[in-house]
């Protein structure tokens, strides 16, 4: 079994990851390691390293291996971060983060799936994740302010408690657009300002709460 999910990683990032530009090599790394198949409960252990988003319960799913990787080398880390994450879900990439960066920080609406990530994730015996269940789209105020925000579901707009929690010369990576689908934009903040740039097309399941959309 161990043999064979590594395995199952390795040709995950040579044929899904690197050859479509990820090239951070602490990021692919991190997609070695973490074990994507005990996040997708249910599913074989091919499927879960096959190229597509896998559902994981309450009609939200787990996102490709691509986009995880893109989203991740979005955020530049280098380890000494904090990092928050909107969209917990099965709490895969808030391994891929915890790998990556210092403290990860992590939201999901659905109180279940906050308590799944985080029995996955201590199993997995990762110290430095802290899960909350409840609106993502107001920040975690009491950590504040993060070096890096990841926010995993799809919003008509940047929610502005997160361009206030970000710390100056953060870096924000956000699914804006329509219901079905966005476009990937990144958000840097410098002298208060904010530089947004896109980075490609892509869909994610809503984000739903006081600044997101108003319901699925
Ligand atoms: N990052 C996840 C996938 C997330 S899917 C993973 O690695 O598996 C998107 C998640 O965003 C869903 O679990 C959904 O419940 C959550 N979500 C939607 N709106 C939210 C909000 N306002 N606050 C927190 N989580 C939200």
């Amino acid at each position: 079994m161990k043999v064979l999910d590594a395995a199952l990683r390795g040709s995950m990032v040579e044929e899904q990851l690197i050859p479509r530009g990820i090239n951070d090599r602490r990021v692919l790394e991190a997609m070695r390691k973490v074990p994507r198949h005990l996040f997708v409960p249910g599913s074989s252990l091919e499927n879960a390293y096959s190229d597509c988003p896998l559902p994981i319960g309450e009609r939200q799913t787990i996102s490709q291996p691509f986009m995880v990787a893109l989203m991740t080398q979005s955020l530049g880390l280098s380890g000494g971060e904090r990092v928050l994450e909107i969209g917990t879900g099965s709490g895969y990439q808030a391994a891929v983060l915890a790998e990556l960066a210092k403290e990860v920080y992590s939201i999901d609406r659905y109180a279940d799936l906050a308590k799944n990530a985080e029995t996955v994730l201590g199993k997995l015996a990762y110290t430095n994740i802290r899960i909350k269940a409840g609106d993502g789209t107001e920040g975690w105020e009491e950590f504040a302010p993060f070096d890096a925000i990841i926010v995993t579901a799809g919003t008509p707009s940047i929610p502005q408690p997160l361009i206030d929690q970000l710390a100056q010369g953060g870096r924000l990576v956000v699914p804006v657009g329509g219901p079905l689908s966005q476009v990937l934009t990144l958000a840097s903040k410098e002298n208060s300002s904010v530089a947004q740039e896109e980075i490609c097309g892509c869909v994610f399941v809503p984000l739903v709460g006081k600044y997101g959309w108003k319901q699925d």
